[in-house]
């Protein structure tokens, strides 16, 4: 029998809220139910927002809450070398380009080309226009050799291309696990997304496939602002020939305001709710588990 495996994977790039606990809580709960195992993973490649404090943080109102993983963690800083080495393979195969537009340039040729029409990804962002994507082998190179500043981004239409038609993931319908159905994934909607930086081999979308396939991650739990992310990541697994895990996106826990909890927001973030007394078990109930 295989080794069924979850993961709660946190960006330690401010404090933990009652969010993340609902989702690490569930992450242990279904585990256990599944009779499978629970890892832990540090995703930390913004190196610039990333900080050892928040790590210790994350790692101390964690275990305040009960949470239990196995060891290792995986810090995905540690792997830079690893995700090179995938990057490099889409960059041989043309399925990723440098983009060199920067956010000023890309707000302006957007403004000239349409404006209020031009077509956003599922978080309101304008897509990367075109340009980039049509120069020639010999620009890029002067470019880099100038050391301009660029990301990697995916040629989307080339790489859905590349793959079956009728890319899905499978979703659980609820928590119990039961039975599941098939979401259309719908990678276009982000347009050409970043898939490393020019300093940093990798970016979530890429880190989060590579890692949840050498992990060995069967079901990847976590919340339902990152359901359509799960399109970008399909066609990632589909172009790298990596195994396809199945998918539960829980609810979300809004403020007050019936807004999501964001650690931006400053909202009551976990370590504030144990120094005002509250215990783990106040947290489960808060979060309604
Ligand atoms: N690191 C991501 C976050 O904190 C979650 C990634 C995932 O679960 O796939 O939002």
């Amino acid at each position: 029998m295989t080794l069924l495996t979850f993961r709660f994977a946190p960006s330690p790039n401010g404090e933990l809220h009652l969010g993340h606990a609902y989702s690490a809580l569930l992450n242990q709960q279904m585990a256990a139910q599944a009779g499978g195992r629970l890892l832990l993973r540090i995703e930390d490649i913004d190196i610039t927002r990333c900080t050892p404090e928040f790590e210790a943080g994350v790692l101390r109102d964690l275990e305040w809450l009960g949470l239990r993983w196995e060891r290792p963690v995986r810090r995905q800083s540690e792997h830079f070398a690893e995700y090179r080495e995938v990057l490099d393979r889409l960059i041989s195969e043309e399925l990723v380009y440098p983009a060199f537009m920067s956010r000023g340039e890309i707000r302006a040729f957007i403004a000239e080309s349409g404006g209020r029409d031009w077509p956003r990804d599922p978080d309101g962002v304008p897509l990367y226009p075109p340009l980039d994507k049509a120069l020639s082998a010999r620009e890029r190179k002067r470019r880099i050799a100038e050391n301009m500043p660029f990301a990697w981004r995916l040629d989307v239409e080339a790489a859905i291309a590349r793959v079956a038609a009728g890319l899905s993931w499978m979703e659980f319908t609820n928590e119990r696990m039961a039975a599941t159905r098939a979401i259309k994934a719908q990678p276009q909607a982000w347009g050409d997304v970043i898939v490393a930086r020019r300093d940093i081999p990798t970016s979530y979308h890429l880190a989060v496939v590579v890692d949840d396939a050498l992990q060995g991650v069967s079901h990847v739990v976590r919340g339902q602002d990152l359901s359509s992310a799960t399109g970008v990541q399909r066609l990632l697994q589909e172009l790298l020939g990596l195994p396809q895990p199945r998918y539960f996106h829980h609810r979300l826990i809004l403020g007050p305001d019936g807004r999501k909890l964001s650690k931006s927001l400053k909202d009551i973030g976990l370590a504030a709710l144990r120094e005002a007394g509250m215990s783990p078990q106040g947290i489960r109930q808060l979060s309604g588990l």
